[in-house]
């Protein structure tokens, strides 16, 4: 009589224990927890001497096949210590200057790892009260530090394309932008605006708005009288000025538009100032970036990488808006599911999914959260502080070497150089001598091109990266310069 209960009771425990594996005992977490343990600590010491890159290796890069019982855990650490170890760019080297740099830092690591084993979910309050106050505490804590009043309100991103995202949203829903009217919309910016600022208006349905490139001195920062004129002659011509994007550190040559000038424009002409300071704006925490970012505090919203200019692991962007509202309401939606999840905030203040393009997320706060508990802001203040040094200190050395030129006395924390040979094509010529530098690996770096030119950048960002590594870089370069002279 019992027979079809009694026939499922006997299959959910026959896959109850095939599958009671997943949830690792003690003893288990052990064993693996000290293979992670061993593996980590390798890394980090070869990593201390590592070159900035490493050449890929020739064999096939497959690794473990799938297999319905899995392997010994040996044999699975030690196959995902050969392939984390061995090629590619090495972030959290001093010797990488290419492109932005990422730093990885251990205590955000542990972060990571105490995020994931609790699984705090820290998108509604009432779900992790104290863990998504720990978040909130760490937004507040930015916004004050650019300088943004008590009612401004973010979100912690997955990093600065999906925070630009985010602020141009809020930046479409403030200013009512119908379909219709896409033609006319102006968004002004200069060709230093980095490329996910044009993937963010093209997901946002914006592409055919009408995007001004304004021009810019010589140190490729917006010129705030050409961007009056434009808005000027557009207005004119019957156009709806809407946005200006300006950089705080350009990712070419870490340029800053000139902030406290363009807030002034946007505030007269009532436009919305969006700051992508996804590489330098973190500079904000030391005092000669804080001083070189004046006008920040005046934008409407901006973006910051931490895992940029914090120096912690890839994964974390975070996105500011003065009026958090404004955010709120460019994002609100709900469903049926959720009728209990706003019950539970009633009288309580916006949650951070309301805030966010994201429900279930990584409780990404704790990785930054623990590093500054445990260093202490005057660490970071004194890393970044270093940086912009390093950058001026190798701007003064180029300066020094025969054969080279600079592009830019360094805004913050990039520079910009040619070599100039005595004969023959520069383009070529430069071209050859990065390659010959990145060639031999000792240190890697990469190149840009302003007006029409090639140029070689040093991009110092690694934690790692200090007064020796810049001289290697240097020295390097000297060398295959010469090197390839002599030929
Ligand atoms: C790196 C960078 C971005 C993109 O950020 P991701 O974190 O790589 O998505 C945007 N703007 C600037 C200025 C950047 O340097």
């Amino acid at each position: 009589m019992h027979k079809p209960i009694d026939s499922l009771r006997k299959q959910l425990q026959q896959l109850q224990s095939q599958s009671h594996c997943l949830q690792a005992d003690a003893a288990q977490r052990n064993i693996w927890f000290d293979h992670a343990r061993t593996l980590s600590e390798a890394y980090l010491t070869q990593l201390q001497h590592a070159p900035g890159q490493v050449r890929p290796r020739a064999e096939n890069l497959s690794s473990l096949p799938f297999t319905e019982h899995g392997h010994i855990s040996e044999r699975v650490f030690t196959q995902l210590q050969a392939s984390l170890a061995d090629d590619g760019l090495r972030h959290g080297s001093g010797r990488l200057f290419g492109f932005i740099p990422g730093s990885g830092m251990y205590a955000a690591a542990l972060g990571d790892y105490l995020a994931a084993v609790t699984n705090r979910y820290t998108g509604a309050r009432f779900a992790a009260p104290a863990a998504a106050q720990m978040e909130r505490d760490l937004l507040d804590w930015l916004a004050a530090e650019f300088g943004y009043p008590g009612g401004a309100r973010g979100d912690l991103t997955s990093g600065g394309s999906i925070a630009n995202l985010t602020a141009l949203v809020c930046a479409r829903e403030k200013f009512n932008i119908e379909p219709a009217d896409i033609q006319h919309q102006v968004v002004y910016l200069t060709s230093q605006a980095h490329h996910c600022i044009a993937k963010a208006l093209h997901v946002l349905g914006l592409k055919t708005c009408v995007q001004r490139q304004i021009a810019m001195d010589d140190g490729y920062r917006m010129n705030a009288d050409s961007l009056q004129d434009q808005i000027a002659s557009d207005r004119q011509a019957g156009l709806q000025p809407w946005l200006i994007i300006a950089n705080a550190g350009s990712t070419d040559i870490g340029a800053i538009d000139p902030l406290t000038d363009l807030a002034t424009i946007a505030n007269a002409e009532q436009l919305w100032l969006h700051v992508d300071g996804a590489y330098g704006a973190a500079f904000a925490l030391c005092a000669s970036g804080k001083q070189r970012l004046a006008g920040i505090q005046h934008s409407d919203s901006l973006i910051v990488d931490p895992h940029k200019g914090l120096f912690i692991p890839f994964g974390s962007g975070a996105v500011l808006v003065r009026h958090g509202n404004s955010l709120a309401e460019a994002l609100s939606a709900s469903g049926e599911y959720m009728a209990d999840a706003s019950l539970l905030a009633e009288g309580v203040d916006l949650d951070a999914h309301q805030l966010s393009l994201e429900l279930s997320r990584h409780f990404r706060g704790l990785r930054l959260w623990l590093p500054l508990q445990l260093h202490g802001l005057a660490a970071f203040r004194a890393a970044l502080e270093e940086k912009l040094l390093l950058a001026r200190y190798a701007w003064e050395r180029l300066q020094q070497m025969p054969g080279f030129s600079t592009v830019n006395e360094p805004d913050l924390s990039i520079v910009g150089f040619r070599a100039l040979p005595p004969t023959g094509d520069a383009e070529v010529f430069n071209r050859l001598l990065l390659d010959a530098v990145q060639a031999e690996g000792e240190v890697f770096m990469t190149s840009t091109r302003l007006q029409q030119q090639f140029v070689i950048r040093l991009a110092i960002m690694a934690l790692a990266t200090h007064r020796d590594d810049v001289d290697l870089a240097l020295d390097r370069l000297d060398w295959q310069r010469r090197r390839l002279l002599a030929e």
